[in-house]
This record gives structure tokens, sequence and C-alpha cells, in this order.
């Protein structure tokens, strides 16, 4: 199956709970001591500051429906994966599409969890928004969601036009939609890989491994992966894109 989605972008609906592997109340207790967060934990409080600091963690189910290379995939998730793991936070990843990357049916492809659990479309090109953008996340009223898309054809112009890897642009815009997920609404920033709009300068330090998320979102996300595994949410809808500069 290629191309994009009959109709209008289709989103996923998220659930609570269910795909907590990553998640153990151990791994979290003391970022969110740190974080001043272990109020409504405190009967563990006491024990928490003796145990090791473990980085908390987020699976991602990708649907590529871009018809690219799995190798070009696995490789994009590797550059993703290592954005990630400086702001502290180890992705997991699960490919669903095509079906023969999830055997088994991996339970990851039929279900979605925010913030632990979210998934990942990989299209050719957007039905709705502009050709400039190169992705977009599916946002609730209250700052959650747990779909993002990512649009290739607008990579690869980029990769034409710069000569940097599409697998490196692809796990960078992977990571800025993802970071959209995690850290809500309102979340560019000025700098970054949250930046709005890339141009060359954000590609230059993508290709360096420099295009990374601040302190600041860092902890956000950190912290709301860890206090979600004990608290639950839910909620109606915006969406925000990232697109780059002509
Ligand atoms: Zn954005």
């Amino acid at each position: 199956m290629t191309g994009g989605y009959p109709g209008r972008e289709k989103q996923t609906n998220c659930n609570q709970g269910e795909i907590m592997k990553r998640f153990s109340f151990l791994r979290c207790a003391q970022r969110l001591l740190s974080a001043g967060l272990f109020i409504a934990f405190s009967s563990a409080a006491a024990w928490a500051k003796d145990l090791p600091q473990e980085s908390p963690g987020v699976t991602i189910s990708v649907f590529n429906d871009s018809g690219i290379s799995s190798e070009i995939l696995k490789q994009a998730e590797k550059v993703s994966s290592q954005v990630f793991e400086e702001s502290g936070i180890h992705v997991d990843w699960v490919n669903c599409f095509p079906a023969e990357e999830a055997p088994g049916g991996e339970i990851a492809c039929r279900q979605a969890a925010f913030p632990q659990h979210l998934h990942l479309r990989i299209v050719r090109r957007s039905l709705s928004l502009k050709d400039s953008t190169l992705g977009i996340s599916y946002l609730l009223s209250d700052g959650t969601g747990c779909q993002a898309d990512i649009f290739y054809e607008r990579i690869e112009k980029l990769h034409h036009e710069t000569f940097v890897d599409p697998a490196i642009i692809l796990g960078h815009v992977a990571a800025h939609e993802i970071g959209h997920l995690l850290l809500g609404n309102n979340s560019h920033s000025p700098w970054g890989i949250m930046r709005a709009h890339w141009n060359l300068g954000e590609l230059a330090r993508a290709n360096k491994g420099l295009l990374l998320f601040t302190k600041s979102q860092s902890h956000r996300m950190t912290e709301k992966l860890c206090v979600a595994m004990a608290r639950g949410k839910w909620p109606s809808a915006s969406s925000t894109e990232l697109s780059a500069d002509d």
C-alpha cells in the first residue's frame, strides 16, 4: 500500500495505560523527587533517593506508508534515538508497517497511550498542508496527543537542496514531532530542534548531531513521562506544524 490517506489525515486514538514496559516506578522515582513532584507519592519518597537515576522511555510505533527503504528508516530511528538520549529519554521503536516488519501483529501497532506510547506515520505528502510542511503532530486542547505524521517528499527535496543525508533529516523531523507530543501546545522555541522553521543552519547542526532539545524541554519531557505512569489524563483538538524555509 502506498500513498497517503483517503480524504483527510487520520488520527490515532490514544488510550491510557497498557504499554508501560519501559516504565517502572523505580526508574522515575528519583527524577520525580528531584523535580519536586514527589508530594503525590510521598510514601515512596523515603527510599526513592537511594535509587539509581535511570532514564524514562517512550515507545514509538512507526507506520511507513512512504515507500522509503527499511534501511533509511532504521538509520533515521537511530538518529532520532540519539537526540532523545541527549535529553535522557530512551526510545523503543516498533516498525508496524509494512506489516512484514511487525511479525505476529505487535500489540504496540494497535494501541497508543499518552505519553509513553506514541504513533508516527511517514507518508509521501500531506493532502491538505502547504508543500513546505515537514510534519505535523496532532494535539488535543489540553496539549496531549498520540500521533504525528511526517511528509517524506519535502524531506527528499531538502536532501537534494542541501545534500544532508535524508535519514538525518528524517530522524530530526521525527524527534521534533514527537517532541510536540511530549511537550504539548505552543512548544516551538527560537532555537534548537523545536524551532518552527528550519533553514540551512538547523540542517547543518543536525548533520553534526548538534540540533537538540533545550535543557528546559528535556526536563519537561522527562517529567511528563515519569508523572504519567502514576496519573492519567485525557481530552479535544489542535495541531502544530513544522515547515522548512525555502
Ligand atoms: Zn513544530
